[in-house]
């Protein structure tokens, strides 16, 4: 398999996290998918994009335990 970005051939299966945005907070979702060692190009299957919408509704609908792993912080200019 390559590549359809860069060409390359150097695709393996990895662990990443998938983020999604629900109101102001982020939620990581950890799933092994390959991914392109060259560019980072993710490539997702059938299967795992229908986990991840099926995950995805659920979160929004709050139907899953999650825990607390840090804080979304923003920056606040302080005009002086
Ligand atoms: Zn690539």
């Amino acid at each position: 398999m390559k590549c359809v970005i860069c060409h390359g051939d150097e695709i393996e299966a990895m662990k990443v996290k998938e983020e999604f945005a629900v109101d102001n907070n982020i939620v990581y979702v950890p799933v092994q998918i390959p991914v392109c060692k060259n560019c980072g190009e993710r490539y997702y299957d059938r299967r795992t994009m229908q986990f991840l919408e099926g995950i995805e509704a659920k979160i929004s609908k709050k139907e899953v335990e999650l825990e607390e792993i840090g804080k979304v912080l923003m920056y606040s200019h302080a005009t002086s």
